[in-house]
């Protein structure tokens, strides 16, 4: 594994971005006092918004940029909602979304 891949998985990789539903909290939008652009995200209900592409199929986050497994990243990193803060690699929804797209085990 190269010194890149495996300090920074999520560069070669973006699968998670391509497998969930990412909902948050309205508090998020940047013009609600939080930092995700509002272009990105689609309301579904008085409180709660998605990430635009993650609620059809095949999932594809719209702020995903480059190819599932080979070289992804967030366009909005810095901005990006707080279940994507959360989801760390090697954890079992990293993992099962890693499987999902025939990626091998972070842990392998
Ligand atoms: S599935 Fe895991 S390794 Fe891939 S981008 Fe998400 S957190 Fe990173
Ligand atoms: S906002 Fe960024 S980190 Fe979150 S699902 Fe979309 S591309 Fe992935």
């Amino acid at each position: 594994m190269s010194q890149e891949s495996s300090a920074y998985p999520c560069l070669l990789c973006g699968a998670c971005c391509a497998a969930y539903r990412v909902d948050f909290s309205l508090h998020e939008m940047e013009d609600e006092g939080g930092r995700v652009p509002r272009g990105l995200a689609v309301e579904v209900n008085g409180s709660t918004m998605r990430m635009r592409g993650t609620d059809h199929v095949p999932v594809r986050c719209a702020a995903l940029t480059g190819r599932v497994g080979e070289r992804a990243s967030c366009g909005i990193y810095e901005w990006r909602p707080n279940p994507c803060r959360e989801l760390e690699p090697g954890s079992d929804a990293c993992e099962r979304a890693r499987a999902r797209h025939g990626l091998p085990p972070l842990a392998a």
